[in-house]
């Protein structure tokens, strides 16, 4: 039997997807990069997945996880002719008000999950800024930030276990309720793991209590440098905002034209700030903020008056890279991590390397944590601009590097980064992590050349490798 036509013997005609017209949107995610689909199929239950992952493994075909397709890293995008397991059907969450905590599978959406537990005083702290449209399971396999988890931090730190599909189709659940479990963190292991160690269906988060204030500031400044050193100055103050966002004029002067969300468009950066916490509390944190602003040259600061003008703000700072679009066709975006310290001086050479290259470089990022998000606007039908893309892209990592930072803050290595994973990793580390990826997929079903550099799994070598040969 061939494996469509098995396929729909499991799942029906309505959830195989063949016909190349209904899979080539499956075949890209939100970056750069296509990739070949052979089939697309949308299980509702972990044991539809369990069946799938049978018949994919019988057949030979590896098997691409996806959410929402919002990843920026190419994580997603088939390699060679894959099955797709879109988890987008699978939509329920219990959410237990008493433990605080929900299990949800994977294919709820961010915001779907915040929204509900809201009516209990409670959301999901991780909100990046696609939480319209990413889903639990993308999260989880991306270790997904957001402009709120500065202080509270990214995915791995709101989940407690994952029940996960494997290449054997065995269901296992890592991690529990229990705090502090005894044994390897395997449940951390998958965090972050990008589809290439199983298929998340489930999760069981925490979930953390509204605060019963938040202030919300924007300050402007004249010169990028002195916004950067701000980040530093109130880090170094003794506060960890639960955001504090940098967004640059040719950025802000987007948003605007998109959103109209108050930001001005004359200065050449703009900083979001939020605390939350006790009343009192973020009333002195915030005038702590103001003060750090000022001192490094600050324009104007101002306080979102209601509930109203922050929500607009962080409307506006949450809509940047659709805002872009009204820009240029293409975008590519970048998400590197610098030490807080060095943002000025990395900064500047962001800017130097934009210029160099003629790229349109607009800027908006996580800066409180060094996660930075420089992105190149550009019309990808003009000849010779992918290739100056690229190669700014490739001198925008390697600043970051040299700057101590790291290859992802939260986007991922996906496909886009995995040949510079060398940058950062040794060859012992290399091997050390195929070795891992080799204990809970031997056979590369998952996600196949994603993560890893070419040629570090033993299914790289294209040749069959012998049950407990290591490479
Ligand atoms: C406008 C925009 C704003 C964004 N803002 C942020 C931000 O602020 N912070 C941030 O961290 N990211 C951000 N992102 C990136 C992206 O939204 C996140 O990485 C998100 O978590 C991806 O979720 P998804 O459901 O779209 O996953 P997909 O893109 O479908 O998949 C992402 C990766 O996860 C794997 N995967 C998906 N589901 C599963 C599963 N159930 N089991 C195993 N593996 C799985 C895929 O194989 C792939 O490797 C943004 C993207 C866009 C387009």
């Amino acid at each position: 039997m061939t494996l469509v036509q098995e396929l729909r013997d499991l799942l029906g005609d309505e959830r195989v997807l063949s016909d190349p017209l209904r899979t080539h949107v499956y075949g890209k995610d939100a970056g750069i990069r296509r990739g070949e689909v052979l089939a697309v199929v949308l299980p509702a239950s972990t044991a539809e997945v369990v069946a799938l992952v049978g018949i994919a493994a019988r057949h030979g075909i590896p098997v691409v996880p996806r959410g929402a397709g919002t990843g920026l890293a190419g994580g997603t995008v088939p390699t060679s002719p894959s099955l797709v397991v879109s988890l987008t059907k699978m939509t329920h969450f219990d959410v237990d008000v008493e433990s605080r905590s929900a299990w949800v599978e994977a294919g709820v959406l961010n915001l779907d999950l915040s929204e509900h537990a809201a009516g209990h005083g409670l959301h999901f702290a991780p909100d990046p800024s696609s939480q319209a449209a990413c889903t639990i399971g993308g999260n989880v396999a991306n270790n997904s930030g957001g402009p709120h988890c500065l202080a509270e931090g990214t995915t791995v730190n709101h989940v407690l276990a994952v029940e996960v599909v494997t290449a054997r189709g065995e269901v296992v659940v890592l991690g529990g309720e229990a705090p502090d479990p005894i044994g390897l963190d395997l449940r951390g292991i998958v965090v972050g793991s990008e589809g290439t160690l199983g298929i998340v269906t489930r999760a069981l988060v925490k979930l953390t209590p509204n605060p019963p204030a938040a202030r919300t500031l924007l300050a402007d400044f004249a010169r990028v440098e002195d916004a950067a050193a701000t980040v530093s100055g109130v880090i170094a103050g003794g506060i960890v905002p639960a955001a504090l966002e940098m967004m640059d004029r040719l950025m802000t002067t987007a948003v605007e034209r998109f959103v109209g969300a108050g930001f001005p468009t004359d200065a050449a950066a703009v900083l979001l700030a939020e605390v939350t916490g006790h009343p009192a509390a973020v009333e002195a944190e915030a005038d702590l903020i103001r003060a750090v602003a000022e001192s490094n040259g600050a324009g104007r600061v101002r306080v979102a008056a209601d509930e109203g003008e922050r929500a607009l703000l962080w409307k506006g700072r949450k809509a940047a890279f659709g805002a872009v679009a009204q820009t240029a066709p293409d975008y590519y975006l970048h998400d590197a991590v610098v030490p807080r310290t060095r943002l000025v001086e990395v900064m500047a050479k962001v800017y130097e390397i934009a210029d160099r290259f003629d790229l349109a470089m607009m800027n908006v990022f996580h800066a409180g944590d060094g996660n930075l998000h420089p992105l190149m606007a550009f019309d990808a039908s003009q000849d010779g601009v992918m290739d100056r893309v690229q190669t700014a892209a490739d001198e925008l990592v390697e600043v970051c590097v040299a700057a101590g930072g790291a290859l992802s803050g939260e986007h991922g290595i996906g496909l886009e980064k995995r040949d510079l994973m060398p940058l950062v990793f040794s060859q012992a580390d290399l091997d050390a992590q195929a070795r891992l990826a080799e204990a809970f997929d031997p056979d590369g079903l998952f996600n196949p050349e994603k993560v890893l550099p070419a040629g570090s799994r033993c299914f790289d070598l294209g040749r069959p490798v012998p049950a407990g040969t290591w490479i």
